[in-house]
């Protein structure tokens, strides 16, 4: 699957749902309004258009969210699309989450075939964990974090960088992930959606963060890639890998390797652009898969040279919230 500046895509994120047990700050608004059950893509349906693109080359998938474990029978699709790594037709699957029920999962995510997963942790101190997730209970995630690593599954940690709300303590999350074998990577935010949050307040660029992790670390640069933006580096004393997602500062888009599956058949072929494509009109038009793979092919030639982020005093860049696209 090329597109027309010659980049390959072989990565497919799949937002299984846009809910979620949590509402954090730089993410969603306190009160959202969730696409109707009726909406959605059945697991079934989910699992017929990723075996499409894994026949058009897509050869790692992402299931993300919302909170990708809160949907109904996930582990149904686990088990689907797991099928294809047995099989050799997918390097991957993988798995962004919160944490929260991940304690429940992560034998089962484990013993399906998963390797490795994600998990977002933005404080270790439990009333500005609550604060950030507005509601959130730290010991739960902090178990599914051991739980997932007790079931041998690779955890990196996902911290978003925010000004004077976390900013303190991102050399503490180096040093906690580090003495449990974690790598970690730092996300800036991007503006998407409204949060009900002045994000210009709390906006920090990564490179600010890099720095002050230089005068207490040693950072030497590692060429490891896991396929996505991050850029690494390997740190001396705790001896994992830090990683730094910076959208805002440094565009990623010249490599890009990816599209985002919403759960409703929403193709979006540019996290930070409108343009989409529906799959859900040919995947029911149809059982066989020749409309799907042609709306496929057609939608890839349209994906955008790059994103526009721009923090700009309060105004989202895009309305869509993150937990649309699944990050
Ligand atoms: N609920 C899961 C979780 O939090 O890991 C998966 C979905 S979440 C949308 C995926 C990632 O996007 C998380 O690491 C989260 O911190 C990040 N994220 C959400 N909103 C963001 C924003 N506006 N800017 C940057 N990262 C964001
Ligand atoms: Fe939920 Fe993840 Fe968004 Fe937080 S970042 S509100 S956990 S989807």
């Amino acid at each position: 699957m090329q597109d027309r500046f010659g980049r390959t895509v072989t990565y497919l994120r799949l937002s299984v749902t846009d809910r979620c047990d949590l509402r954090c700050i730089y993410c969603m608004a306190e009160e959202m309004t969730f696409v109707p059950r009726r909406d959605l893509l059945s697991l079934e349906e989910l699992d017929r258009v990723c075996g499409v693109f894994i026949r058009l080359g897509v050869r790692k998938i992402r299931l993300t969210g919302g909170e990708p474990l809160v949907r109904g029978g996930i582990m149904t699709l686990v088990h689907a699309l797991a099928r294809h790594v047995a099989e050799g037709t997918l390097e991957e699957v993988t798995l962004t989450t919160n944490g929260t029920r991940l304690a429940r999962h992560a034998g089962e995510l484990a013993a399906a075939g998963v390797r490795r997963v994600n998990v977002s942790l933005d404080s270790l101190n439990p009333d500005r964990f609550r604060t950030m997730t507005r509601h959130g209970d730290l010991a739960q995630v902090l178990e599914g974090i051991s739980a997932a690593a007790q079931a041998g599954l690779a955890v990196r940690i996902n911290t978003v960088a925010l000004a004077g709300i976390n900013e303190d303590e991102l050399a503490e999350l180096v040093l906690w992930s580090g003495a449990r074998g974690h790598d970690i990577c730092f996300i800036e935010a991007m503006p998407m959606g409204d949060t009900g949050q002045d994000r210009t307040a709390h906006y920090l660029p990564l490179s600010l963060v890099r720095n002050r992790l230089a005068r207490r670390f040693t950072l030497n640069t590692s060429a490891h890639r896991t396929g996505g933006p991050a850029r690494y580096v390997h740190c001396v004393e705790t001896g994992q890998r830090i990683g730094f997602i910076t959208p805002m500062t440094h565009n990623f888009c010249e490599s890009c390797n990816r599209v985002r599956l919403s759960c409703t058949g929403t193709l979006f072929l540019c996290l930070g652009q409108e343009e989409t494509a529906d799959l859900r009109a040919p995947l029911r038009r149809s059982e066989s898969d020749e409309l799907l793979t042609a709306a496929i092919t057609e939608a890839l030639w349209r994906k955008p040279r790059g994103h526009d982020f721009v923090i700009d005093r309060n105004r989202p860049t895009l309305a869509r919230h993150m937990s649309v696209t699944g990050g």
